[in-house]
């Protein structure tokens, strides 16, 4: 049994609420503490969840609440211009399932509650002081709190990790302005199918909902970066205007734009992809999820790898004493991994950025490129991962199935 008995959690995003309650597993006491004034709290827009995330949630037995608020996509399409290539589905796993972002965390942070996991809003860390046996967190609001260990669970734009390295890399961007709306259209849209489409201006994804509406997410080259707010700052109506403009030569891009009510548009802002961060942990703190690993929304693993790594991180606090053993062998399991993953997102984001000529060659070379990239093996292995909350943390052993 750990000699660690409490942590403060930073973020209640994702990453945030399945370490809190990995960590009670472990007999670890973590308190959440989320900037934002509650849980599902800013966000619209939908992600996919694929097989290893889901397998990682039911390790802290929040699998089946997610699946019960998801909709399973067995088919995957991508498409270029009229052409369209059957994704390979992988045997024997789980289909992706897709999850409206407000749905996920509600059920996480309801989990996390039952299991007794305690939160606090409107709590923004701002600094940290270390002492020989703890770690003291302080909040934008003039409050602070004490445990033996703080774990970063803040996201892409992570305090946590600029607090453990000043000189820590941030987010890049990836020159691509995210959107997500669902839609009344009359495109016919097939159940169960996600489309990954390479339209001519532009990449979007599709989706049909079972009450008939179509779920649809726009990734909108624009070289200047905006921030979430800073793109909110602009009128949902001019957005519109500008999507319209570019899905225009697609179809069904096109209608989904032309049908996207104002109210309707959800806008992201800037997609990043996070470079690999040197520096994981210092001392008594630590990173999970987009903190220090944003492989981009491109891969459809980011939630799933933060989850992962928060259910891991819990293991390797729970079988060894002392943070630096448990952070060290953390990192040994996690990184391999994570930048195999980001890796990959980096390729995939250059395709969505690619130039009219490329873009024209991309019906011709997208099976060669789908067989060169091996996609059904990646898709095996980044899927499969299985982690065996039962066993003690092996170092050797994890590495081997990273
Ligand atoms: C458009 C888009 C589409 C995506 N699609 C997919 C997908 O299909 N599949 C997939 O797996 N992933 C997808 N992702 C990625 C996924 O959303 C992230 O990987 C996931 O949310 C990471 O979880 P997290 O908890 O690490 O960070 P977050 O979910 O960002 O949570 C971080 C939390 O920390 C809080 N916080 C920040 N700073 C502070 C502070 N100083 N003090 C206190 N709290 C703080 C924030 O308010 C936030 O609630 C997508 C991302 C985007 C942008």
């Amino acid at each position: 049994m750990s000699a660690i008995r409490s942590a403060l959690v930073i973020g209640g995003g994702v990453a945030g609420p399945v370490t809190a309650t990995a960590l009670r597993m472990a007999g670890i006491e973590g308190r959440v503490f989320e900037a934002y004034p509650g849980p599902a709290y800013n966000i619209g827009s939908t992600l996919g969840f694929a097989a290893n995330g889901l397998a990682a949630l039911d390790v802290i037995g929040a699998g089946d609440a997610v699946r019960k608020v998801a909709l399973p996509m067995p088919r995957s399409v991508m498409s270029v211009g009229h052409k369209m290539i059957e994704m390979p589905a992988v045997a024997g796993l789980e289909p992706l399932q897709m999850v409206d972002r407000s749905d996920l965390h509600q059920v996480l942070h309801d989990h996390a509650v039952a299991a007794g996991v305690d939160f606090a809003y409107d709590k923004r860390l701002v600094s940290v002081e270390e002492h020989a046996d703890g770690v003291t967190a302080h909040f934008a609001d003039g409050t602070s709190a004490t445990a033996d260990i703080l774990i970063g669970a803040d996201g892409i734009k992570s305090r946590v990790r600029t607090l453990i390295d000043p000189n820590a890399p941030a987010a890049n961007y990836t020159g691509l302005l995210g959107f997500g709306a669902y839609v009344e259209c009359s495109v016919d849209v097939p159940q169960g199918t996600t489309f990954f489409a390479f339209g001519k201006n532009a990449y979007y994804l599709y989706w049909a909902l079972p009450d008939g509406r179509i779920g649809w997410g726009a990734n909108l080259p624009n070289a200047q970066y905006l921030s979430m707010s800073q793109a909110r700052a602009i009128p949902a109506e001019q957005w519109l205007r500008t999507l319209r403009e570019t899905y225009a030569p697609d179809t069904p891009g096109g209608e989904f734009a032309r049908d996207t009510a104002p109210e309707d548009l959800a806008i992201v802002g800037g997609l990043h992809i996070m470079p690999p961060v040197p520096t994981w942990h210092r001392d008594r703190m630590v990173l999970v999820g987009d903190a220090v690993h944003a492989p981009s929304n491109s891969t459809g693993q980011g939630a799933s790898q933060a989850i992962e790594s928060a259910v891991q991180l819990a293991r390797c606090l729970r079988d060894f004493d002392d943070p630096a053993t448990a952070f060290a062998t953390y990192e040994r399991i996690r990184r391999p991994r994570v930048e195999r993953i980001a890796a990959r997102g980096a390729k995939i984001n250059h395709g969505k950025t690619m130039g009219p000529v490329m873009r024209r060659a991309m019906p011709l070379l997208m099976p060669l490129a789908a067989k060169a990239m091996k996609i059904e093996e990646t898709m095996r292995r980044e899927q499969s991962y299985v982690i065996d909350w039962d066993a003690t943390v092996n170092e050797r052993a994890e590495l081997v199935r990273a």
